[in-house]
């Protein structure tokens, strides 16, 4: 097994990460550990043994030399230290909360940044003979056109996974043998769109949500988030790396409001391009043309949707704007349904999954701006990069600047 932390100090750490969902579960009825590779039980039964054991870990971290270990669990330990003080009841203000669990600062997305979006999104749905006279309404038509009904939706999604984890396979990530997912479900009354559970063994469960409107554009994007090369495969991967002795057990789990959810949302939200199904210069024999043309609109409508619900986070959160002011905001987007601003509203105003929130709108443009830098011949590496090392958003950074041999703005939304 690989360690980064002397045996004791790293058991200490195992312990105090494997011992939260208890209190997660007693605080919140839900859990925020996701994903635990290292298969011991926490014994720890208390907050306050917690927080002793995340101070003892930041004493033997800081005995680390300097490197990736140390800057990774410099930043993870923040997050869990948070993550403790706001359950035991601690009045963070929010923007504190997520800078030690998302490293974020959260900004309003300008009106410009906004603009440039919709009129890019405006010249295709043109294209593809859309005459309605703004982006809103060119977008509400063309998913009227994609409709996929909510009895469709799990068969859509037998029908798309091969060739996802096809693809995946070739194009992105190996796949272990035995890799799947087994259970598909349309589920009711919940308030994500999709979600991916990982069962162990390789295999995983994926949830819709078919209460809300579908078309097959915006699915496909958030099948190949919930699947491949996107969650699953991602659960999948570390999962063979911690066997293979390649994941550090400090690093072997998957831990909600901690600084690796930009990247494990950021990357599902460009999992459908890692495949090149959005992108015409690609060579991709399971998608035709249309098809990509269709998939890029729906990416770029999902993008134009979340900056305004991310906005809405943002002002609710940050600003102490109410409710009905909030959905407001987002209907005047003109690319909502009412349920769908409520969803929102309940998501980024949940008791956990409010700090969790910034890391879909982040960790989408942080990916993507280190994915655009690298040459296609450079893919693999990049693909390595992001896959196979535990990352933060500050060593993710930190390691693409260094690829590279310069700078980029991580946080920067497409401007043509
Ligand atoms: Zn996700």
């Amino acid at each position: 097994m690989m360690r980064w932390l002397p045996e004791e100090a790293g058991d200490r750490f195992q312990n105090a990460v494997s011992s939260l969902n208890k209190q997660t579960q007693a605080i919140y009825g839900c859990d925020l550990v996701l994903a635990d590779y290292r298969a011991k039980v926490g014994t720890l039964n208390s907050l306050q043994e917690i927080w002793d054991a995340l101070c003892d870990t930041e004493k033997a971290v800081s005995q680390l030399p300097h490197g990736h270990a140390r800057d990774y669990l410099e930043a993870m330990l923040p997050g869990f230290k948070m993550i403790v003080r706001v359950m035991q009841g601690d009045a963070v203000p929010y923007d504190r909360q997520i800078a030690d669990m998302q490293q974020v600062v959260s900004r309003v997305i300008t009106r410009e940044q906004m603009d440039a979006l919709s009129a890019s999104l405006d010249r295709d749905l043109y294209e593809m003979g859309y005459r309605q006279a703004t982006a809103p309404e060119k977008a509400m038509a063309f998913l009227d056109d994609h409709v996929l009904a909510a009895e469709d939706v799990v068969p859509t999604t037998k029908a798309f996974l091969s060739r996802c984890q096809g693809a995946c396979r070739a194009k992105v990530l190996p796949l272990p043998d035995g890799d799947g997912i087994d259970d598909i479900q349309g589920v009711r009354n919940v308030i994500y769109s999709g979600n991916s559970a990982y069962l162990g063994h390789y295999k995983g469960k994926l949830s819709f949500n078919i209460d809300r409107p579908w078309s097959l554009p915006t699915f496909a994007n958030v099948l190949c988030h919930e699947g491949y090369p996107g969650h699953h495969a991602f659960y999948c991967h570390w999962d063979v790396l911690f066997q293979q002795g390649e994941l550090p057990l400090e690093a072997a789990y998957y831990v909600k409001n901690t600084p690796t959810n930009a990247l494990f949302e950021g990357t599902p939200e460009n999992a459908l391009h890692f495949l090149g199904w959005d992108d015409l210069s690609e060579d991709t024999p399971e998608i035709d043309d249309a098809q990509k043309r269709q998939f890029l609109a729906g990416r770029k409508i999902l993008d134009l949707q979340r900056m305004y619900q991310q906005n809405g986070c943002h002002y609710v959160n940050l600003e102490g704007m109410g409710k009905d002011e909030a959905e407001a905001y987002m209907m005047s987007s003109g690319l909502f349904q009412p349920s769908e601003a409520a969803s929102a509203y309940r998501f980024f105003t949940d008791a956990t999954r409010r700090t969790y929130y910034p890391s879909y709108f982040y960790g989408r443009w942080l990916v993507h701006n280190a994915y655009v830098r690298f040459p296609r011949e450079r893919r693999a590496e990049f693909f390595h990069l992001l896959y196979d090392n535990p990352h933060t958003n500050s060593t993710f950074i930190k390691a693409v600047t260094q690829a590279l041999g310069a700078g980029f703005e991580p946080f920067e939304t497409e401007r043509s």
